[in-house]
């Protein structure tokens, strides 16, 4: 459902993508591993057609996507979620008020209240929250809620889309490692329950191992790693990664 075909990507000196060639299988959760500055948030936001490629093309849900524009291009990122390293609420908002902004594009029907949404998006926006453990929360300002909760709140509103495809970018680099745990295990179980396939970058080799079907590593912009985290052994994985992060 993904296809990258020697993507480069330059700003000005910076390249920030070498090359790149990548293809995802409907279903597969991916883990791009990579230092500061390798290109994992740049080639993520390739998926959502967020950045335009300098060359090479990209290729999302079939449709090469530096050529959508308008309503194929809002079509394709409905079914694209993406979730981020700072959850990205708005901290006045109630936890179910934000579910709802995950919605907004796709309303039909009667509106109601502030933002306009309908009876059954609200019922979609609670369906969630309660996947996510967060039912209890509905009605409290998303800023009254922990780091770990905020991110399921976040994986909620990604969920009103109904997407095809989920992309997550750093999403538990601000979380204690428990809170970590909790939200690689619930994007997994509803990749699974759902059929979503997942890119997700991360930081930490453990969590890779624990979560992908497959490690992405990224050194400069360059894949220089692509291989399933099936077989793997955590030593092995982390001389790779080693190898990722000190060689020049
Ligand atoms: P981090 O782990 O710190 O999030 P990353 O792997 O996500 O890093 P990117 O953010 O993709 O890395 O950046 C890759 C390279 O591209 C970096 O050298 C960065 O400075 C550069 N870059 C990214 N976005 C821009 C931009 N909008 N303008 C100029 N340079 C950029
Ligand atoms: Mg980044």
């Amino acid at each position: 459902v993904i296809s990258l075909r020697d993507v480069t990507k330059r700003f000005g000196e910076t390249t920030a993508l070498d090359e790149v060639s990548l293809e995802v299988a409907r279903g597969e959760m991916v883990v791009l591993l990579g230092l500061s500055g390798s290109g994992k948030s740049t080639l993520l936001r390739h998926l959502n057609a967020l950045e335009q490629s300098t060359s090479g093309d990209v290729t999302v849900l079939g449709d090469e996507v530096s050529r959508l524009r308008g309503r194929p291009l809002r079509r394709l990122r409905s079914r694209v979620g993406f979730i981020f390293q700072q959850f990205e609420l708005v901290p006045s908002l109630t936890v179910l008020e934000n579910v709802l902004t995950g919605g907004l594009a796709s309303i039909r029907g009667p509106r109601l209240g502030l933002f306009g949404y309908t009876k059954a998006n609200k019922l979609d926006a609670l369906g969630h929250l309660d996947r996510v453990g967060l039912l209890d929360r509905a009605y409290q300002r998303a800023d009254t809620l922990s780091g770990g909760q905020q991110q399921r709140v976040a994986i909620a509103r990604a969920l009103m889309q109904r997407p095809d495809i989920l992309l997550a970018d750093e999403p538990v680099a601000s979380l204690d490692p428990e809170s970590s745990e909790q939200v690689m295990r619930l994007i997994r179980e509803i990749a699974a329950a759902d059929g979503l396939t997942v890119v997700c970058s991360l930081h930490q080799v453990d969590l890779a191992i624990s979560w992908a079907d497959r490690i992405v590593g990224l050194r400069h912009g360059a894949v220089v790693l692509d291989t399933p985290v099936e077989g793997l052994t955590k030593a092995e994985v982390m001389e790779i990664y080693g190898r990722v992060a000190t060689s020049t």
